[in-house]
C-alpha cells in the first residue's frame, strides 16, 4: 500500500532548513495538476532538487566572446532580441506548425522591430505553445526576466533585457547563478575537432568531435589538417589520429559524435588489410568510392578513435534517437541505433559509452542496454524538452530497473545560453515528479531520496567525467 509521506517525515531526511513552499518555482507544479501525488511531498523534493547543482553534460554554446562581439553586428543572426529565444529547437515546432522559412528569417533578422516580429509569430506560437520546446522558452524568460509569457506588450522589454545582459561574465551568471549548473560540457558546432579559441574553465569544458576525422569522414583533407605532411597511407592516418588524441585528449572532457544524423551506427570491425587498397582510392578521389567502401573506411577510423579515447580515459558520447530539425528523420534508421551499437559495446568492454537523448523514442531499449552492459550509460540531455511527460516516466522506469550510477540527468543541448535555465527548470520539475511518484508508490524510501538526487544530478557525472584532469592539463600548458 502506498504510504503517505508527511511533512515531518520528509523534513527528517532533507533537513529542517527546507522551506515547504515552492520557493522559486512559482507554483510551477500545482497540486491540481497531479491529484494523485501529494503537493507537499513534491514541493519538498523540488526544494532539495533546486538547491542541488546539475552537471550539464551537453551544450552547443558558442564562445561567450563571440556572443559579445556579435551584439552589434548585423551580419550575424539571430539578432539580440526575443527572436533569439525561438531560434533553436522552438524554430522546428514553429515551422512544423506553419512558419515559413521566409518569415523565420525575418524573426531572427535585424530588420524588424520586436513588435513586428511578434505579429509574424503570434498565430503560429499559439498552435504549438503546448510543446516542451515552447514551454522551455517561457520557463527561460521566467527564470531570466520574471515574465510568464511573451506577448505583444512585453516583447520589446524582453528584447531589451536580453540584449543588455550580453556582456563579460554573462555565461557564468546564467549558468551558475540562475540555472544552478556546476559546469557545462560543450560540443561547439563551429569549432571542428576541438575548440582551441579559449581554455576550459571551472564553468565550461569541451568535447573532441570525431565526426569530421573518422565516423563521417568524406575527404582526407580533414585529417591532413592535423598531419605535418599529407597522408598517403592508412598507417599515416592512424598516426594522425593518435596525434590528435595526444594533442587534445588531456584537455577534452569526452568524445562526442553525432554521425547518427547521416549514417547507421553499425561500425563494423574492418581490418587494415581489408581497406588498404580502397584507402588509397579515398586519398586520391573519394568520389569514386562506392558508399559501402566509404563506410568501411569510416567504420575502421572510428574504431581507431575509440581505441585512442579509451587510452585517454575519455567517455564516448553518441547521439542516438530523435533528430533535431524538421521534415527529415529516417525513423527506421533511428529505430536501429541501439541494435547497431551492440557490436561496438561488446568489442570495447573497457570503453564508456554514453548514449544521448535517451534514444527517444526508443528509451525502453536504452534502459535494457544500461541494465545489461557494464559500459553503457544513459544521458537525458535534450530529452526533457522533446517529450517532458515520457522523459519523467523514463526516469522512474530507469531508476527501478538499471543501476542508478548509470544516468546523467541534464544537458540543455542549446546554442543560445539564454534557453538553458528554462530547460534546467523543466528537468528539475521532471526529476521532482519522478522521485515523488516513486516515493509515494513505495519503490524507494525517504531515506534514499537525498543521496539519489545528488547522485543523478551531479555525482555520476563527477565520477565518469574527469574535470580536474582537464583543468590540470591546461594549467600545465600541455
Ligand atoms: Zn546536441
Amino acid at each position: 500500500m502506498p504510504k503517505n509521506i508527511n511533512r515531518r517525515d520528509f523534513i527528517g531526511i532533507t533537513g529542517s532548513t527546507l522551506s515547504l513552499s515552492i520557493a522559486s518555482n512559482d507554483n510551477f507544479i500545482s497540486p491540481t495538476t497531479k491529484p494523485n501525488t501529494s503537493s507537499e511531498l513534491i514541493s519538498n523534493i523540488l526544494n532539495l532538487i533546486e538547491k542541488t547543482p546539475f552537471v550539464d553534460t551537453h551544450e552547443h554554446l558558442p564562445p561567450e566572446n563571440d556572443r559579445i562581439a556579435n551584439k552589434e553586428n548585423p551580419e550575424k543572426t539571430p539578432a539580440p532580441d526575443f527572436g533569439t529565444l525561438f531560434s533553436h529547437y522552438a524554430d522546428s515546432d514553429l515551422k512544423v506548425s506553419g512558419l515559413t522559412n521566409e518569415d523565420y528569417k525575418k524573426l531572427i533578422s535585424w530588420d524588424l522591430s520586436p513588435k513586428d516580429k511578434w505579429k509574424i509569430i503570434a498565430p503560429i506560437y499559439e498552435r504549438c505553445r503546448n510543446t516542451g520546446y515552447l514551454l522551455c522558452v517561457r520557463e527561460s524568460i521566467r527564470a531570466l526576466f520574471g515574465e510568464d509569457d511573451i506577448t505583444k506588450n512585453n516583447c520589446e522589454t524582453i528584447s531589451q533585457k536580453l540584449k543588455n545582459q550580453i556582456g563579460p561574465g554573462f555565461y557564468r551568471k546564467i549558468l551558475r547563478e540562475i540555472a544552478n549548473i556546476d559546469y557545462a560540457q560543450v560540443n561547439c558546432l563551429q569549432s571542428g575537432t576541438f575548440r582551441e579559441s579559449e581554455p576550459a574553465s571551472d564553468l565550461i569544458c569541451f568535447d573532441i568531435s570525431t565526426v569530421g576525422i573518422a565516423s563521417s569522414i568524406s575527404k582526407i583533407a580533414n585529417l591532413n589538417k592535423f598531419s605535418e605532411k599529407s597522408i598517403k597511407s592508412l598507417k599515416q592516418a592512424h598516426e594522425t589520429i593518435e596525434h590528435i588524441f595526444e594533442r587534445f585528449g588531456p584537455k577534452a572532457i569526452a568524445v562526442k559524435d553525432q554521425s547518427a544524423y547521416g549514417r547507421r551506427l553499425l561500425y563494423e570491425n574492418v581490418k587494415n588489410e581489408d581497406i588498404e587498397t580502397i584507402f588509397k582510392q579515398f586519398i586520391q578521389k573519394p568520389s569514386l568510392l562506392k558508399p559501402e567502401e566509404l563506410k568501411a573506411i569510416q567504420d575502421h577510423l572510428f574504431r581507431k578513435c575509440i581505441e585512442c579515447a579509451t587510452e585517454y580515459k575519455l567517455p564516448i558520447k553518441l547521439h542516438t534517437g530523435y533528430y533535431a530539425g524538421y521534415n527529415n528523420m529516417p525513423l527506421s534508421r533511428v529505430r536501429d541505433n541501439l541494435c547497431d551499437l551492440i557490436p561496438l559495446i561488446k568489442d570495447f568492454p573497457n570503453t564508456t559509452f554514453v548514449l544521448m537523448h535517451i534514444s527517444y523514442p526508443y528509451q525502453h531499449e536504452l534502459i535494457a542496454l544500461c541494465k545489461q552492459y557494464q559500459n553503457v550509460y544513459a544521458d537525458m540531455c535534450w530529452s526533457w524538452i522533446i517529450d517532458p511527460a515520457s522523459t519523467t516516466r523514463f526516469l522512474k522506469e530507469f531508476l527501478t530497473t538499471a543501476p542508478a550510477h548509470k544516468i546523467f540527468t541534464f544537458g540543455g543541448d542549446y546554442i543560445p545560453v539564454e534557453l538553458v535555465p528554462g530547460h534546467a527548470r523543466i528537468a528539475r520539475r521532471g526529476i521532482a515528479l519522478a522521485l515523488s511518484q516513486l516515493l509515494q508508490d513505495n519503490w524507494i524510501t525517504e531515506s534514499e531520496a537525498p543521496a539519489l538526487i545528488q547522485r543523478i544530478m551531479n555525482r555520476n557525472a563527477h565520477e565518469i567525467f574527469d574535470l580536474p584532469r582537464v583543468l590540470k592539463a591546461y594549467s600545465h600548458g600541455t
